[in-house]
């Protein structure tokens, strides 16, 4: 039954990719770790082969830029401006690995940098919506992370995760892929409690589920932890979209899961044609 429920995988034409920071650094010295990088992007090209319409959500504008200003914390008078600042400066190196990357393989990437008012705004998500409708048309594969250097509490998403389903969500994806730290769901977090269980399927977001992940506070970089997950499970599946959350210690787990393999927690869609994603998103965080 849950081989069968798998299979599902195999159709996805339109996948959105996430990515956390500490999946891209070495963690001893919170650099890039290129062999990974080129590994993401190897298997984002062979999507694109295959015909499938690829986005990467990508984090990392924040440490890269940080690590580039030689800083060890964000230190200085103004946190937010100092943080902003880095996110400018590390966006853009970032930008520029993929893209050289990506170059190797003839494939062609784009930035979107996107705030709550991307979704919020009509204007904005008319306008955002077309512009990944015309980069599929044009075979391009967008790299998408939060504009981090004028996104403050107000109009920020806040962390990549959540970004990623709402992504997913304007693009009209059938699948999101969640690519961390952790191997998937379990009943607890399993490097605090020895007895936390692997979940392979949630058929259904349960509060008591959702409540599961409250506690989680994530990995010492980038901002996800299980709870952030779970939001982003929320939203995937009230939009119709297929969820798998996989460890990203080993990259290839993409095409692996997309194949159809039993690999990572997935969530099963329940579409609720109710949900309404700008009033969801404009009320988050409140
Ligand atoms: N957008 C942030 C960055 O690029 C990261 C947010 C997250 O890790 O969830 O640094």
């Amino acid at each position: 039954m849950k081989e069968q429920l798998r299979e599902l995988m195999k159709d996805k034409k339109r996948i959105v990719i996430k990515i956390g920071s500490s999946s891209l650094q070495h963690p001893e010295t919170g650099d890039l770790d290129y062999t990974k990088l080129d590994v993401l992007v190897r298997e984002l090209c062979d999507l694109r082969n295959r015909g499938k319409d690829v986005v990467l959500v990508t984090s990392g504008a924040i440490s890269v830029g940080r690590k580039a200003m030689m800083m060890k914390e964000l230190e200085g008078d103004n946190p937010i401006a100092v943080k902003q600042a880095c996110a400018a400066v590390g966006q853009a190196r970032l930008m520029m690995t993929y893209q050289k990357i990506f170059a190797e393989y003839n494939q062609v990437a784009a930035q979107i940098l996107m705030t709550k008012n991307t979704i919020v705004d009509n204007l904005n998500r008319f306008n955002a919506q077309n512009t990944f409708a015309e980069l599929f048309k044009l075979g391009v594969i967008p790299i998408v992370n939060e504009n981090d250097t004028i996104a403050t509490y107000e109009i920020g998403i806040g962390d990549n995760d959540t970004l990623s389903a709402i992504v997913a969500s304007l693009v009209e994806a059938d699948a999101l892929l969640l690519l961390s730290d952790i191997d998937g769901l379990y009943t607890d977090d399993p490097r605090q409690n020895p007895e936390a269980k692997y979940i392979e399927v949630v058929e259904e977001l349960t509060d008591e589920l959702m409540n599961m992940g409250k506690e989680s506070t994530g990995s010492a970089v980038g901002t996800g932890g299980m709870n952030t997950k779970l939001q982003a499970a929320k939203i995937a599946s009230n939009m119709g979209i297929d969820m798998v959350i996989a460890n990203s210690q080993d990259i290839k787990v993409i095409h692996r899961i997309l194949d159809g393999r039993n690999i990572g927690t997935l969530f099963l869609a329940h579409r609720n044609e109710k949900f309404d994603l700008p009033l969801y998103v404009q009320q988050m965080h409140k």
